[in-house]
């Protein structure tokens, strides 16, 4: 199901903080958010979650006018750099907790719910952990265990907001590939904000370069580097060249 953001404008009294917003996220489609601090990432982001919303501008979602629609009846999925997981639940119960408080209508029955949230843990490559409690767990570990619940409810979209900066650099390098596999095998599309260029280019089918609340350029790892539209995006991804010259990733 595709996304589109149109013409999406906020301010904080006074001062804009996106400004004529536009980009258009295909079914099935990763794209990544990428910018420096204060470029109105995380205000895009949460404006598509439904959690703020935007003086101006319109969101589709598969066609349909979501922009008034409260968060959750938009069915989205989100993760979050801190890990907010239920502590006094294991693992296995933090996933199915999502489908367990379903309204009986729509409730899939026990054996179901405990089936999906090992298969999620499966693709989290944590099947191993499911009877352990948050405590008992790295910091990878939890955040593999927030995707798979985040992903039990079956989100109509993924949303990532800096998921694994908290993360010390050699987790995070492995996480990615886990977001990335798991993102293209439930086939759903994710939003990712990062400020962090490399995770952008190894996550991201596409890359939308934010500076100061507008989109500077939107396209593959290898379009931005080899047509950067702006000064602004040639010296933001200056350091990327040679991390595509090593071959990595892209
Ligand atoms: P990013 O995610 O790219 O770091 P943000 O979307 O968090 O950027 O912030 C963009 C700008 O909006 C920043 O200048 C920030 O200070 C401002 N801002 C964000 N949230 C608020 C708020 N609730 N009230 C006032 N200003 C805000």
């Amino acid at each position: 199901m595709a996304l589109n953001i149109e013409n999406i404008s906020k301010s904080y009294g006074g001062n804009p903080v996106l400004n004529d917003v536009r980009l258009d996220i295909a079914a099935g489609e990763f794209v990544a958010l990428l910018g420096p601090s204060g470029s109105g990432k995380t205000t895009l982001l949460r404006i598509i979650a439904g959690l703020q919303y935007a003086e101006a501008g319109r969101l589709l979602f598969d066609g349909e006018d979501i922009t008034g629609v409260e968060a959750r009846l938009r069915r989205f999925g989100m993760v979050f750099q801190s890990y907010a997981l239920f502590e006094h639940m294991s693992v296995e119960a933090n996933v199915a907790f999502g489908l367990k408080m379903r309204p009986r209508a729509t409730r899939p029955a026990r054996p179901a719910i405990a089936a999906k949230a090992r298969d999620l843990l499966e693709l989290a490559e944590i099947g191993h952990l499911a009877k352990r409690y948050p405590s008992q767990l790295s910091g990878g570990q939890r955040q593999r265990v927030a995707l798979a619940r985040a992903l039990a409810i079956e989100p109509r979209m993924l949303l990532l907001d800096e998921p694994f900066s908290a993360l010390d650099a050699k987790i995070r390098k492995g996480l990615r590939g886990a977001l990335r596999d798991m993102q293209k095998r439930v086939g759903i599309s994710a939003i990712l904000v990062t400020h962090d260029q490399e995770e952008a280019f190894e996550i991201a089918d596409r890359i939308a370069v934010m500076s100061e609340g507008r989109i500077e350029q939107v396209g593959t790892a290898d379009e931005l580097l080899r047509r950067p539209a702006t000064p602004f995006v040639a010296e933001f991804l200056e350091g990327m060249a040679n991390y595509q010259s090593q071959g990595a990733g892209i």
